[in-house]
C-alpha cells in the first residue's frame, strides 16, 4: 500500500500574484482618467517570513508595509541592509513606548492618530534626526474599538501634527468598517484631504483597492492578493 499523501501545502506565486495586482492597479488608475502610475502599491507583508517576502523585492517591490514594530525588526533590518531602496510604511497602531523603534526602523509612519503619539514621534524624530513621512488615520467609520481620528477632530489634529509639530504630514489613511460600502468612506477620506491641502491618500485593501483608486488613493495597502491568506496572529 503506498503512503498517505502529505497534506496539500499552498503553493503561492508571489511574483504572479504581484505582477496582477500591478496591472490591476495601473487599469484602474486609468479607467478613473489618472496615470498609470498615479497610485503607489505598498506591499503588506505582516505574517509573512523574510522568504515569502523576497520574491516581491526580487520582482522590483520597493514598497512594504508591516503592523507591528516587533514583527518587523525581526526580518526587515537585514532586507533592508541587502536593499537599501526599500520603503517600508508602519499601518498598524503605535504605541508610545515603541516609537524610538518605529522612528529608526520604517520610513512611513500612517497610523499617527493621537496628539500623544504626535508629540512623541516629533521629539524622536528630531532625536535621530530623521524625518518620516506621516500620514493621519482617520476612523471615517467613527467606530469605538478602531484607531483613528473622528472625522469632526480631524482637523484640529492635522494643524497640531503639521503645522505645531513640524511632523511630514503628506496625507490621511483609513480602513473602512468591514459591513459598509467603502466608497463612502474613501470619498470622506479625500474630502477631508482635500480641504486641509494634503495630497496623498492611503486607502484600499486586496477586496477595495480598485475602488479607492477611483477615489483617488495614492497608495493602495494589499497583503492577501499578493502573499495569499494570513495565519491569523495568536
Ligand atoms: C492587513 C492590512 C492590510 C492588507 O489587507 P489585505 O486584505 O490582506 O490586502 C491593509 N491595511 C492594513 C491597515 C492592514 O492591517
Amino acid at each position: 500500500m503506498s503512503p498517505p499523501e502529505e497534506p496539500a501545502v499552498e503553493q503561492v506565486d508571489v511574483a504572479a500574484n504581484l505582477a496582477a495586482v500591478l496591472a490591476a492597479i495601473a487599469a484602474a488608475a486609468v479607467a478613473a482618467g489618472r496615470e498609470p502610475e498615479d497610485a503607489a502599491l505598498v506591499a503588506v507583508s505582516k505574517t509573512q517570513s523574510a522568504a515569502a517576502i523576497l520574491p516581491a523585492i526580487q520582482a522590483g517591490q520597493r514598497r512594504f508595509g508591516e503592523n507591528r514594530v516587533q514583527e518587523a525588526q525581526g526580518k526587515w533590518p537585514a532586507l533592508k541592509a541587502a536593499h537599501n531602496d526599500l520603503r517600508l510604511h508602519l499601518i498598524g497602531p503605535l504605541q508610545t513606548n515603541k516609537v524610538r523603534d518605529a522612528v529608526a526602523l520604517f520610513d512611513v509612519i500612517e497610523t499617527v492618530d493621537r496628539p500623544k503619539l504626535a508629540r512623541a514621534l516629533a521629539r524622536e524624530m528630531d532625536k535621530q534626526g530623521r524625518r518620516l513621512d506621516c500620514f493621519i488615520q482617520v476612523n471615517t467609520g467613527e467606530e469605538e474599538q478602531k484607531a483613528g481620528v473622528w472625522p469632526e477632530q480631524v482637523d484640529d489634529f492635522i494643524a497640531l501634527a503639521r503645522d505645531e509639530l513640524g511632523l511630514s504630514v503628506r496625507g490621511l489613511m483609513c480602513i473602512p468598517p468591514v459591513d459598509e460600502e467603502c466608497s463612502l468612506h474613501f470619498a470622506l477620506l479625500r474630502q477631508i484631504a482635500q480641504r486641509n491641502g494634503l495630497g496623498e491618500l492611503s486607502m484600499g485593501m486586496s477586496a477595495d483597492y480598485e475602488v479607492a483608486i477611483q477615489f483617488g488613493a495614492t497608495l493602495v495597502r494589499v497583503g492577501t492578493a499578493i502573499f495569499g491568506a494570513r495565519k491569523p496572529y495568536p
